[in-house]
């Protein structure tokens, strides 16, 4: 095996070529294989194949990778490459496996069928986040063909149920194979590095250094049973309901955090708008489509979603609950449940369902510098800002290690493309040239990361 010192650039470039062809076949290929997250291990099974696959391209080239199930089919794999500095930390590399569901019947392709059309690669996963899989896929491989070693460890982890929370997938991992990722400082994984145009010379590319928290409580209301005909003032219905009523209605008070704060400056220079630091909201609105992924990072929000009451029409039972989706920028968990204890009163109890901490990183460093020198080689445009995701990915399993996580998964975007309606939207594809413009970005990237 050469030494990457050893390689001419027109190896480099032919090298990278090959790669950007090989994309557009394995994402069409992972497409293809319905790995439905359905939240339910028992029909949940395509991950298992989609590993077995992913190890299949990683063999070919001489890669070792190892499948772990949690559970009955559903797999992770992981792999470590190793760089030519054993002295340095490893970067980790994550993208999961498994899908939201999507019902063939409202799309204008067919979701699991890798259809090239139009420019674009249609199916299940095509954003979110096969397109990525593949590329890192792309790139290992013509790596190994062609000699290249990274500088540092790589450890590769493809990942089983994100969608449902990573219970039987990241946080599979670093509960019980913690020392997969034994040394690993930095990662990087969705959502993040793609583009949001502001003029022909001018791009932005969101890169991803922080994720709200996630918090669903169960709100319990007790009051006191009886028939549906009589006159009644200690209903735990009527409690339940006022308070979720109080719990919709209400606006959290703005925070601007430091990513939100960078983020607006950056907006704010790009667009050549005024931003007002107590309106952040008006700032945001004028980005269109993409406003709806973080519209919500300069709040905390609470959204109930289940209401569980009664088993009969004319039986007022003594218990009434509510499931409400809370997202906490970060920093202020503790805070927020104060401000929720006021909204919701002193009489309904607070259940905790699921607890997930937010994740936030700085924008800066030499993996930051890797990035951006990354995009602007290949996009001269290229402007990259840090911003805050308000959904959540596997980072926040890998943090639990210390790891500083980044959303980067880079993508160039035509400019009329309504990405986050993409993500688990109907008819969700990749830009075939935006994919192989990943490819070239991760590859750049990870030879100087
Ligand atoms: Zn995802």
């Amino acid at each position: 095996m050469r030494e990457p010192s050893e390689l001419t650039t027109s190896d480099r470039a032919s090298a990278t070529l090959r790669g950007v062809d090989e994309v557009v076949d394995i994402c069409r290929d992972l497409l293809r294989i319905d790995t439905t997250n359905t939240g339910d291990n028992d029909t949940s099974a395509g991950e298992r194949v989609a590993a077995e696959y992913v190890a299949r391209q990683l063999a070919e080239v001489g890669i070792a990778s190892e499948i772990y199930e949690s559970a009955p089919g559903r797999a992770s794999l992981v792999a470590r490459i190793e760089g030519t500095d054993p002295g340095r930390d490893a970067l980790l590399v994550h993208g999961h496996l498994d899908v939201v569901p999507a019902q063939p019947d409202e799309w204008t392709a067919h979701p699991f069928g890798g259809e090239i059309r139009d420019g674009f690669l249609w199916g299940r996963g095509a954003i979110d986040m096969k397109d990525f899989d593949a590329m890192v896929l792309a790139v290992v491989r013509e790596w190994r063909r062609t000699g290249v070693r990274p500088p540092r460890d790589i450890v590769l982890a493809f990942t089983a149920d994100e969608e449902a929370g990573g219970t039987y997938g990241a946080h599979f991992l670093v509960e019980k194979h913690r020392e997969l990722l034994d040394g690993c400082t930095e990662a990087i994984g969705e959502v993040g590095g793609f583009s949001y145009t502001v003029s022909k010379d001018l791009r932005l590319y969101l890169v991803e250094t922080a994720e709200k928290g996630i918090n669903w409580l169960r709100l319990h209301a007790r009051g006191r049973p009886g028939h549906g005909s009589m006159v009644h003032d200690d209903n735990a219905v009527t409690a339940l309901a006022e308070a979720v009523a109080r719990v919709g209605r209400h606006r959290f008070p703005v925070v601007v955090t430091p990513t939100v704060r960078a983020f607006l400056e950056e907006l704010s220079d790009a667009l050549g708008i005024e931003l007002d630091p107590d309106d952040p909201e008006t700032a945001i609105a004028k980005l269109g489509p993409i406003a709806s992924l973080i519209g919500a990072t300069v709040r905390n929000t609470a959204n109930p979603t289940r209401l569980d009451a009664g088993y009969k029409d004319n039986v007022i039972p003594s218990r009434a609950s509510a499931t409400i989706d809370c997202r906490t920028l970060p920093g202020q968990a503790d805070l927020f449940l104060e401000q929720l204890r006021e909204v919701i009163g002193p009489d309904l109890t607070i259940e905790h369902v699921q607890r997930q901490p937010a994740v936030e990183t700085t924008f800066d460093g030499a993996l930051v510098d890797a990035m951006s020198a990354a995009l602007r080689a290949e996009d001269p445009g290229a402007r990259p800002v840090p911003y805050m995701l308000s959904g959540g990915t596997d980072a926040k399993a890998f943090q639990r290690l210390g790891i500083r996580c980044f959303g980067f998964a880079p993508l160039r975007l035509p400019p009329d493309l309504n990405f986050s309606a993409l993500f688990h939207g109907i008819d969700e594809r990749v830009p075939v040239e935006g994919l192989q413009f990943g490819v070239r970005v991760l590859d750049r990237f990870l030879r100087n990361s």
